[in-house]
């Protein structure tokens, strides 16, 4: 039932705003792929114009290789939850959920059955005769969720779908997608803007900014090899800085940092990169007089960690996460230390 879905030249202009420039992506059959970006970044405009709700100015959209550009919203083989759920506030549970069966003519009995299982999928056996304004905001969510699946798409298209809803139901909400996901088999498509459900959902995920892909790959590929500062940055490497040298060494870069010397694998990087993201999680002091001489220029507390500003001795600067059971005491502000950079702290950029 997964559906492979293309996207070739698609742009989209409103009047004078370009919402996406040329994009070229390929969404594979079952994947969990998430669209990740800030606010005006073109997320929603790259779903809605998958699900057939707008029309892409220039280019072409492909589900399983044909051409579907001017199919309507509802021929294709989508489902989408939208941000604000858009359920119908003045019917039960049930008849939101069975609508879409009702439209298409399912009969009663049946329709019954399949409402139930999908209530059945996200958790919410036995309340189908409930009024929607009695739920709360997460119940609400997994109606829409039950909506879009009993309709069983081969492709469901989620827009910012946790956005409202607070920290401990994101947690609960976004364990069901993955449940559900592997449970149905369709090809999910998430839109967000939180670098942590991006992160843990995804098979894959495409960075979005000013309407552009940034880049694509896995969120552990896009971890160990940011193709630039910007896509370092959204997934929380906000340490870059400029190495005092990087030269190919064999199947490593060797990378100087203040006076120290690193050996770090290439991967799959050709070209010698410019700039380096530190791993804030990487960094430690130093238990032996050896490391990079730095000063500390802040210290906040943050519950199992410390975030800890430094100064490295060549005026870069990165920060620590040190976990609180090590955090030596009295260290404060202007103390000179040494730091480890760990394994695994030294993340090299391709541009
Ligand atoms: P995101 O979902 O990443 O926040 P959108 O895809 O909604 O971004 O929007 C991308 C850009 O297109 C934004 O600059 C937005 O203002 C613009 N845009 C989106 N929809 C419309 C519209 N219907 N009319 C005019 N501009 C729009
Ligand atoms: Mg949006």
């Amino acid at each position: 039932m997964a559906i492979t879905i293309g996207l070739q030249g698609v742009s989209r202009r409103y009047g004078s705003v370009t919402a996406l420039h040329e994009l070229d992506l390929e969404i594979k059959a079952g994947e969990f792929f998430t669209l990740l970006g800030s606010s005006g970044s073109g997320k929603s405009t790259t779903l809605k114009i998958i699900g057939g709700f707008e029309q892409p100015s220039t280019g072409s959209v492909f589900f399983d290789g044909q051409d579907v550009t001017r199919t309507p919203a509802n021929r294709r083989p989508c489902n989408t939850v939208f941000q604000n759920l858009a359920l119908f506030p003045h019917m039960t549970v049930a008849e939101n959920v069975g609508y879409g069966l009702r439209v298409q003519g399912e009969a009663k009995p049946r329709r019954i059955e399949r409402v139930n299982d999908a209530l059945s999928l996200v958790n919410l056996d036995g309340y189908g005769d409930r009024g929607i304004a009695m739920l709360s905001g997460g119940q609400q969510q997994r109606v829409a969720l039950a909506r879009a699946l009993v309709m069983e798409p081969g492709i469901l298209l989620l827009d910012e779908p946790l956005t409202g809803l607070d920290e401990g139901l994101r947690q609960q909400m976004r364990d069901e997608f993955g449940r559900l996901h592997e449970k149905t088999g369709a090809t999910f498509v998430l839109v967000t803007h939180n670098q942590d459900e991006a992160l843990t959902l995804s098979d894959r995920m495409a960075i979005m900014h000013d309407g552009k892909i940034e880049q694509v790959g896995a969120p552990e590929d896009i971890l160990n090899t940011p193709n630039n500062e910007f896509v370092a940055r959204f997934v929380g490497l906000e340490s870059i800085l400029v190495p005092e040298s990087i030269k190919a060494d064999g199947k490593n870069f060797a990378v100087s940092i203040a006076g120290q010397t690193y050996a770090v694998p290439r991967g799959g990087l050709e070209r010698t990169p410019q700039k380096v993201a530190i791993r804030s999680d990487r960094v430690r002091f130093s238990e032996t007089a050896t490391g990079v001489s730095a000063t500390i220029s802040y210290r906040h507390f943050r519950g199992r960690h410390h975030e800890v500003g430094l100064r490295l001795a060549d005026g870069a600067e990165i920060t620590a996460e040190i976990p609180t059971e090590s955090m030596p005491d009295g260290l404060g502000i202007g103390d000179e230390v040494k730091v480890d950079l760990q394994a695994g702290a030294i993340i090299l950029m391709k541009n």
